[in-house]
């Protein structure tokens, strides 16, 4: 699974140190029916960027989108990961439009 996640972020690179990511970047938070609440932390200067949201139900699609990805000073704890969840509910099944389309 991760390594199908780390074609997601092929496009993106450190805003601090400008190297790549790689699937070690990449911590799966949650896991979901076609939602993945994921973090990505720079492994070169260790760098975090927060959660992002992934939703799938193709991650072998051949021209992702990059994906935004929301900086957060903090380190990620499990109360963001609630509050995320909270967020996604209160769009009630409207959310994925704010997502690349991989479908
Ligand atoms: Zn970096």
């Amino acid at each position: 699974m991760k390594k199908k996640l780390k074609i997601l972020f092929d496009n993106l690179c450190c805003s601090q140190c400008k190297n790549g990511f790689d699937e070690n970047s990449i911590t799966i938070k949650r896991e979901e029916n076609g939602l993945l609440v994921t973090n990505l932390q720079c492994q070169h200067c260790g760098k975090n960027f927060g959660i992002a949201f992934i939703g799938f139900s193709d991650l072998s699609v051949k021209n992702p989108e990059p994906l935004e990805v929301q900086e957060g000073p903090e380190p990620i704890s499990y109360d963001d990961v609630i509050e995320a969840h909270r967020f996604i509910k209160n769009l009630d099944g409207d959310w994925h439009k704010y997502l690349p389309d991989n479908r």
